[in-house]
């Protein structure tokens, strides 16, 4: 079975595993990171999010707390009153960091909360009671919604709860049932969605623009190009039928890589939450903003947060201009046109009006060696890219593009 470990890692989808780990330890660090993986069937996009479980750290709940609440800050609404004695005497129990899942056939009371049936019904003592809803008890994990365009095009309704919960972070859930009254829930979740723009009906940000801009970053997934890649993948998955246990790595080479990978997830994790971006990237991203006229607050918070997290996840304690350009495609291409988008990378690269002209002479110097340094390894720099290579898509790389 194929496991996060020995998941394929090629150029195209590169960038989702970065942001897949940038999303978890920001969940962890109490910071929901909204993440949209666009891309063709069949790249993968949807297997590399869910098996992001195989490496998601454990949490610690009030014991029994459908709702996660932390013992350190309690939320829900029956152990929010109590006193920090009740609630040590109610204990403590570690459960997997919740990685839930919302199906196209969801209702909204499955995803928001519904009448807790079995408490009204029980002949003993029957009582109204609250069932939260997949998203309240996805509380500080992550809430995954595949192929989200369709999702949005056929239940509004559920669209409309989504929009609440990212509005605003950590968000609010809202449980309404007829006899009840309305109850509000904060709920602390990164949403994960993957969709195929390129089919039916078409790009999130045509269909519900306002639940596009929700996600701070959206990564396009392109398909394994190289010859190699693929040599090795079809070897792999030669006989897979006889052998439908044959795996790459052998299972304790895999617990100890996972037991890696969700170690370095906590130790970035508590980084993050001490860590602060210096004030000349910060005025660099207002700068972004104002010169071409953004409009989004998300997207230049998008920027902040991101930049931040990358540079963690490379071990660097500091987030750099470099590191905000590097995030740039991710959170603007689903929000602005693709003239503006190439004006304000070119922008990046010094190319443009000079932006750079207040910053700081010798960190953008630091910048430009490490830029050099990044290039080398991972290709060339976005400003000799052409557009049709920026704005690209599947359907565009499709035609006549096999070289
Ligand atoms: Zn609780």
């Amino acid at each position: 079975m194929i496991q996060y470990a020995n998941l394929e890692r090629y150029e195209g989808n590169e960038a989702l595993f970065d942001l897949i780990k940038m999303s978890m330890l920001s969940t962890i660090a109490g910071e929901p990171l909204h993440i949209h993986a666009e891309g063709l069937r069949g790249t993968g996009k949807t297997t590399i999010m869910r098996k992001a479980q195989d490496i998601l750290p454990p949490i610690k709940r009030i014991k029994g707390c459908i709702y996660n609440c932390d013992p350190k800050e309690p939320h829900c609404p029956h152990h929010r009153e109590l006193s920090a004695q009740e609630i040590a005497d109610l204990g403590v129990e570690e459960i997997p960091m919740p990685f839930l899942e919302i199906s196209h056939s969801a209702k909204v009371g499955t995803v928001a909360g519904s009448i807790d049936l079995a408490k009204l019904t029980d002949e003993s003592h029957p009582e109204a009671r609250l069932l939260p809803g997949l998203i309240p008890q996805a509380h500080r994990g992550i809430l995954f919604i595949d192929e989200i365009n369709r999702l949005a095009d056929t239940a509004p309704e559920i669209t409309d709860i989504l929009l609440d919960l990212m509005g605003t972070k950590p968000g609010i859930v809202q449980i309404e049932e007829a006899g009840l009254p309305v109850v509000k829930i904060k709920v602390s979740v990164s949403v994960w969605a993957a969709s195929n723009p390129d089919e039916d009906p078409g790009p999130l940000e045509e269909i519900r623009r306002q639940l596009s801009d929700r996600f701070d970053m959206v990564c396009y997934m392109g398909r394994p190009t190289s010859i190699d890649v693929l040599a090795k993948m079809l070897k792999e998955n030669f006989h897979t039928n006889i052998h439908p246990d044959k795996d790459i790595m052998d299972e304790a080479t895999i617990a100890k890589k996972h037991q890696e990978y969700t170690s370095s997830l906590l130790k970035w994790a508590e980084i993050y939450k001490q860590a602060d971006i210096p004030d000349f990237v910060r005025n660099y991203i207002a700068r972004l903003y104002v010169k071409h006229n953004l409009e989004s607050i998300r997207a230049i918070e998008a920027m902040q947060q991101s930049a931040v997290l990358y540079a963690i996840t490379k071990n660097r304690d500091q987030a750099t201009i470099n590191d905000v350009s590097r995030m740039l495609p991710l959170i603007l291409k689903h929000r602005i046109n693709s003239d503006t988008l190439i004006k304000v990378i070119n922008d990046i690269d010094g190319k443009g009006e000079s932006i750079f002209s207040s910053v700081n002479k010798s960190a953008k110097k630091t910048d430009l060696a490490e830029e050099k340094e990044y290039f080398k390894s991972v290709g060339r720099p976005l400003k000799f890219l052409g557009r049709n290579e920026l704005i690209n898509t599947e359907k565009s790389l499709d035609v006549n593009k096999a070289d």
